[in-house]
């Protein structure tokens, strides 16, 4: 019977430093920004070495290094005692090597050094950039951004089978190691569904833009307001973008929002509302008083936090912030408003003729007097949904009030009417 140590001399391998363990201190020992692991040209596609979740070494034979080396392991036990070739067994081996990988790529990712293991190794000479690879939600395995829409459907953890919309954003999130409150609620309805670009991204690295979402969230739940709390997470986002790009030791927005960096704050408002010097006005207005209050809103945020931490720290730095804030930043909010009064006095008000009103409403009858006989005849969908338009734009002309009014109506609510007790 092999001992465990010779066991240990044939399945480890092979990264620079040969003989201690795969330590995450070597990642800093690379010096090449960060790219995707592949097969060296002569080499063998089953030499991939994968690492081990428990001990962190890079291993080439896993289960034999988890069978003799981490046997006391809840799940090895378990994985051990299934019968061999069972699929169970296999799939609690893949399990524990892609959660070892993912755990070392994680780390390669957080110091941008070294490598990171995907699934399967590019067969590739050229430099691939780790960027390119993204891990998947279910097994964690790193997976092409192009391939993981593939996998993530048929990924052998993915029991239910469940349909993801945006894959890349779920898997960011999962990098991001942001835990949500009690439910997935804002996950889904708000974070999911923005748009993924550079902006998105800040906003989901960024632990304070979360939290302030998912609090507005908290007191907003209705789903019009989803735009809202989205729009007010990637304007700060924005903000934070700038703000890093003038000043480059800035690492998140709480490190932002600190009286010192109070300037970096001023000129990214300046560059974001486009702010022209010789007139002294802002080209979008209504912007920097909108970063302003989300400013405000954000420092409450920050305190309540160092409230709730016991950090008197950051309580001391948010409230000086705070202050700072309320004392200054009416100089740029004056300059904002008196841009936005300006544009809105040199706007022309055009009112509707009454005869174009007149001609929209009988156009609108007609188109509904046609689309019901329409369905009555047909009874097909797209003389329900021409129908269904022209009701609405008949309601919205009757009603002449909020357009959100009438969007807002859900087939709930004449139930709850008294309108019912006409009848
Ligand atoms: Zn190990
Ligand atoms: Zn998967």
């Amino acid at each position: 019977m092999e001992s465990s140590s010779s066991v240990k001399d044939t399945s480890e391998v092979i990264m620079p430093n040969t003989d201690n363990s795969m330590s995450t201190d070597e990642i800093d020992s690379y010096n090449d920004p960060l790219f995707v692991s592949n097969i060296p040209n002569g080499a063998y596609k089953w030499n991939k070495q994968n690492f081990c979740k428990f001990c962190k070494k890079g291993v080439i034979k896993m289960s034999r290094h988890l069978k003799h080396v981490h046997k006391d392991e809840d799940d090895v036990r378990k994985m051990n005692a299934l019968p061999r070739k069972s699929e169970e067994k296999r799939q609690i081996q893949e399990q524990l090597r892609r959660e070892g990988n993912y755990k070392y790529n994680k780390e390669s990712l957080r110091r941008n050094k070294g490598f990171i293991m995907p699934q399967t190794r590019p067969r590739n000479k050229k430099h691939i950039e780790a960027k390119s690879y993204l891990p998947c939600v279910y097994c964690k395995g790193f997976f092409g951004k192009k391939y993981l829409y593939k996998h993530h459907e048929r990924c052998f953890m993915n029991i239910s089978r469940r349909k993801t919309k945006k894959v890349a954003l779920e898997s960011q999130l999962l990098l991001e190691n942001y835990s949500f409150g009690t439910s997935d609620s804002f996950k889904n309805n708000i974070v999911l569904e923005m748009t993924n670009d550079e902006i998105t991204q800040t906003a989901i690295g960024d632990f304070l833009i979360m939290k302030f979402g998912e609090s507005i969230y908290s007191k907003l739940k209705k789903q019009h307001n989803a735009n809202y709390i989205r729009q007010r997470m990637r304007q700060t986002a924005r903000l934070l973008i700038i703000a890093k790009s003038i000043d480059d030791e800035l690492e998140d927005l709480e490190d932002l929002l600190q009286p010192k960096n109070y300037d970096t704050i001023i000129k990214s408002v300046k560059i974001l509302g486009d702010y022209n010097e010789s007139s002294g006005e802002y080209g979008i207005s209504a912007l920097p008083l909108k970063i302003g209050h989300n400013l405000r809103k954000f420092a409450s945020v920050l305190q309540t936090l160092g409230i709730m931490t016991s950090n008197t720290n950051t309580i001391q730095k948010s409230r000086h912030f705070l202050d700072l804030m309320n004392s200054e930043y009416i100089v740029v909010a004056s300059q904002a408003l008196t841009s936005l009064n300006h544009k809105k006095f040199n706007k022309p008000k055009y009112l509707p003729v009454t005869e174009d009103v007149k001609k929209l409403t009988v156009y609108v009858q007609r188109q509904m007097s046609t689309y019901s006989e329409a369905l009555k005849n047909k009874g097909d969908s797209d003389s329900y949904i021409k129908l269904a338009q022209a009701t609405l734009v008949a309601l919205l002309l009757f009603n002449r009030r909020r357009t959100g009014e009438i969007q807002r109506i859900t087939r709930r609510f004449p139930q709850g009417n008294k309108c019912q007790n006409i009848h």
